[in-house]
């Protein structure tokens, strides 16, 4: 096969279905889950309809029957970044079951005229095997959505325009795990996405709060974003511009709110725009560049240099699971969460798991205690990863509010994203940090709950002790072993009104709070 024939290369990921809702488009009345068994919080009542279709076309019914009948419909991915109150959701929950990766050649946007309109354009190619044994012949779409292209165009060829190196396009569906596809560049030696490695949750929801870590964001590698538009009922293409990233934030998450964490009247709690796929533009290169200086001492280099992709992963890892910014890879063992994980990276996380608690467990400061205190120790290890991760947003401030903060409290430059003109009849400005031209900075969350004498570990002193602030991470509210929905609201609203209290900033929750507010 020659290197152009290749030029299609789609990786069905192994997405073993054990439960008889997955089936194609197929709803559930009754025999549904609780939002408690499909998010890492692990919190949430009784979901009254739950369905998981298996293509982009039931994909998109779903939507439009929830939408239609009035229902009031949440697509979910991984359930990573949403907080469920504990009453019954009387509307719809759509989970994609589609999880699809399709690698296109770039030697296929070289041959493509400038105003190509979108991956349609390109040849009939020759499917080949990947790894997992799927072949797939396509000439059209990867996910097979009749895409219209509005913005998107490939004039500037295949190679990086700042380091001359190759570039790739990636397209994966939206119910793609996130880490699956990380792992997937990874290994095949594409770079950009390394420093987002293991944060839980679903490509579809990676683009609605532009998630980031270490130093990156996944807007750097987005090329264009497929969509479903509930207001016009459209699929349309939204370009990397149009998507309007900025911090933790985009034009799809500015949809569902009026404010900051005051939810919009008719998108709440899932985005005017439904993403069905996302297409990334990755560096063909083995090696990544170290974006953090976190990262960079860990790996014993300097922040800029280069590394294996595989190293980078490696180092960011092994630091998320030191603040229990990791998932439990075990809450894929619950029947509602089996099959939407590939399945060797859950037993490779599981192992990984057990290693942590077998070393901590090993530690002679550990063993001294009663074997009640071991276990004890392990389960709050556990218990470190039910959370939706750092639950606050780090607070944009204008200079005049920052003038207030104590002398040591962290300040950082801002890098406000672009606004777009596109989707008329969109407001986005709610959202948006600050005025365009006025100057605002970037104070850290973690300080200002810590400073406001919520330390890690911490819990109301109700005596439940089943919610409380992580052992290793200021910013993670979790669920210690039973807590409600309720108690973790009860945890957010008192540390919300302690940093206000004592510093004058409003903490803006960055999960997706449904049925309930923060006070
Ligand atoms: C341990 C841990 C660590 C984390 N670390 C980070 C981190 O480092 N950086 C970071 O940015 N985030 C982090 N998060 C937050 C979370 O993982 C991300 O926000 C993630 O992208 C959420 O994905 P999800 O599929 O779980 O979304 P869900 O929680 O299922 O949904 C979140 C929102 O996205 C919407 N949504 C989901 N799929 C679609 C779709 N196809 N189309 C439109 N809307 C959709 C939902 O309706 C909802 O409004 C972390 C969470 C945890 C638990």
């Amino acid at each position: 096969m020659t290197h152009s024939q290749a030029n299609l290369i789609s990786a069905k990921m192994d997405s073993r279905c054990h439960h008889r809702n997955d089936v194609v488009g197929r709803a559930s009345e009754g025999d549904t889950p609780r939002f408690a068994d499909i998010t890492t919080m692990g919190v949430g009542g009784r979901i009254a309809r739950f369905v998981q279709p298996q293509d982009t076309r039931g994909f998109i019914d779903a939507v439009r029957a929830a939408d239609g009948e009035g229902r009031a419909l949440c697509i979910i991915g991984g359930g990573s970044n949403l907080l469920a109150d504990d009453g019954d959701f009387p509307g719809v929950v759509v989970r994609d079951a589609r999880r699809e990766i399709v690698v296109e050649d770039a030697s296929i946007r070289r041959r493509e005229p400038a105003e190509a309109d979108g991956p349609g354009g390109a040849a009939v190619c020759e499917g080949i095997a990947d790894s997992a044994g799927v072949v797939r012949q396509t000439g059209s779409d990867a996910a097979g959505v009749a895409v219209k292209s509005q913005g998107a165009k490939y004039r500037d060829g295949a190679q990086c325009g700042r380091c001359g190196k190759d570039m790739v396009l990636l397209s994966a569906t939206a119910g793609t795990n996130w880490d699956d596809f990380v792992l997937y560049c990874t290994q095949r030696g594409f770079s950009g996405v390394q420093g987002l490695s293991g944060i839980p949750g679903t490509v579809g929801a990676s683009v609605v709060q532009n998630i980031g870590a270490y130093g990156q964001e996944v807007a750097d590698c987005v090329d264009s974003v497929d969509v479903w538009d509930r207001l016009t009922s459209r699929e349309i293409r939204l370009s990397r511009g149009d998507c309007e990233f900025g911090y933790r934030t985009s034009l799809l998450k500015a949809s569902m709110y009026r404010a900051p964490g005051v939810p919009a009247d008719r998108f709440f709690p899932t985005p005017r725009f439904v993403v069905l796929s996302v297409r990334f533009r990755l560096l063909k290169a083995s090696d990544c560049t170290v974006t953090s200086g976190q990262l960079a001492s860990v790996l014993g280099v300097g922040t800029g240099d280069s590394m294996p992709g595989s190293a980078v992963r490696a180092a960011v890892i092994a630091v998320r699971a030191r603040k229990g910014m990791l998932e439990d890879p075990y809450r894929y063992d619950g029947r509602w969460m089996a099959g939407t994980r590939r399945l060797e990276n859950i037993e490779a996380a599981k192992s990984q798991l057990d290693r942590e608690l077998q070393d901590s467990s090993e530690s002679p400061k550990l063993n001294a205690g009663a074997p009640h205190a071991e276990r004890a120790r392990i389960l709050a290890l556990k218990a470190d990863r039910h959370s939706c991760g750092s639950f606050f947003m780090n607070p944009i401030l204008t200079e005049e509010q920052a003038r207030h903060l104590p002398a040591d409290a962290p300040r950082y430059p801002v890098d406000v994203g672009v606004s777009s003109p596109l989707a008329p009849g969109h407001d986005a400005s709610p959202l948006r940090e600050r005025p365009e031209g006025s100057s605002v900075v970037k104070t850290s969350a973690a300080w200002l709950i810590d400073h406001a004498g919520f330390h890690k570990g911490f819990v109301l002193a109700d005596g439940s002790g089943r919610a409380g602030l992580s052992d290793v991470h200021t910013l993670a509210l979790t669920n210690r072993g039973g807590a409600s929905s309720d108690d973790v609201l009860r945890l957010a609203q008192a540390i919300k009104r302690g940093v206000l209290d004592s510093f004058g900033v409003v903490l803006v929750p960055e999960p997706v709070v449904l049925g309930s507010t923060i006070g």
